[in-house]
């Protein structure tokens, strides 16, 4: 059984993570940011890495938006020297296993349930995304609607977060889910339940979305977002990232740091639970008591647990 995580509170704990990791992968939404606002101390953070020739990552569940745009939110956040070769969004994952795993051709269809962050990485991959955000789909369920016949152009189907969850969307994206014996490739950006939002607020992830098609549809979805391996050995490829020296940042047990984890071959990636965002230390302290009772617990158990991302900087210079 593995032991519990260190709790980096103290100088010289800091300064041993400085010392076993060169590489950092964060976790976007309560790690580095909570929605549209910076968390406290977080840039001080990432520039003292910096400073100290350490590389990132940042992988993020959350499909909206491209990578494009998440370099614009890192810029308008302030945060200095990231580009798009940092940053790996679900929607990109998605695009990776159509191209790498899956091998869709290029010029392909693909049927899109989802944010335009999806449809941008698609075309930018030379995909054509049909479906989408396309406004012919903001309407009333209509059982004549001509997204409800499928095109036989479509090669695959991608599912991810969306405010725009209406019945038109989830029957035309069940058609082409059950079309062929349900053999087209179902694609699932992420499994994240729920995400803490604006004012206090808990709010519906891509997860659910995902899987309320999975149950509709009554077949599996390939996850291509955290805790994929594939998505973490692309990552470390793409970065010449060593495993065992590299450290995961994450506020989601199921995800994050099951990531991190998962990656154990030999020594492993390490993994540091932040507390400001979805797990509260209540909720730690109650996983930590009896790890077995959670499904695949033993593989969400964090190397370490640091309040906030934040405190790293002060930590280290007390
Ligand atoms: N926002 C939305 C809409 C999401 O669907 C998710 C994840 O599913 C997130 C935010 C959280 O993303 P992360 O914490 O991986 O950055
Ligand atoms: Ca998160």
């Amino acid at each position: 059984v593995k032991k519990n995580p260190l709790l980096i509170h103290r100088r010289e704990h800091a300064e041993a993570l400085l010392e076993k990791y060169d590489n950092f992968l964060f976790d976007c939404d309560g790690v580095i940011w909570l929605d549209e606002k910076i968390i406290e101390g977080v840039k001080d953070t990432l520039e003292f890495l910096k400073k100290n020739g350490k590389k990132f990552a940042f992988v993020t569940n959350n499909s909206s938006k491209s990578r494009q745009e998440y370099l614009a939110k890192f810029s308008s956040l302030g945060i200095q020297g990231v580009t798009k070769d940092h940053i790996f969004p679900t929607c990109y994952a998605a695009v990776q296993a159509l191209e790498s795993d899956l091998q869709v051709p290029k010029k392909s269809k693909i049927w899109v349930l989802g944010d335009s962050g999806i449809e941008d990485e698609l075309e930018e991959a030379g995909y054509i995304p049909v479906g989408g955000t396309d406004a012919r789909l903001n309407q009333a369920f209509r059982a004549d609607h001509e997204f409800l016949t499928v095109d036989p152009e479509v090669q695959a189907v991608v599912v991810g977060s969306t405010k725009e969850f209406n019945y038109m969307r989830i029957a035309s994206t069940l058609q082409y889910l059950l079309w062929k014996n349900k053999t087209i490739p179902f694609i699932g950006c992420n499994i994240d339940r729920s995400y803490p939002g604006p004012n206090g607020l808990i709010l519906p992830a891509g997860g659910s979305v995902v899987n309320y098609m999975q149950y509709t549809a009554d077949r599996d979805f390939i996850n291509v977002g955290k805790p994929s391996k594939v998505f973490l050995e692309a990552i470390l490829a793409k970065n010449g990232f060593d495993r065992s020296r590299t450290l995961m940042v994450g506020d989601t047990l199921y995800t994050d740091i099951k990531f991190g984890n998962d990656g154990q071959l030999g020594e492993g990636c390490g993994s540091l639970l932040v507390l400001t965002g979805g797990t509260t230390p209540e909720y730690l302290h109650q996983f930590l008591q009896n790890p077995n009772h959670y499904d695949e617990g033993e593989s969400m158990i964090p190397s370490y647990v640091i309040r906030s991302l934040g405190d790293f900087v002060d930590i280290i210079q007390s």
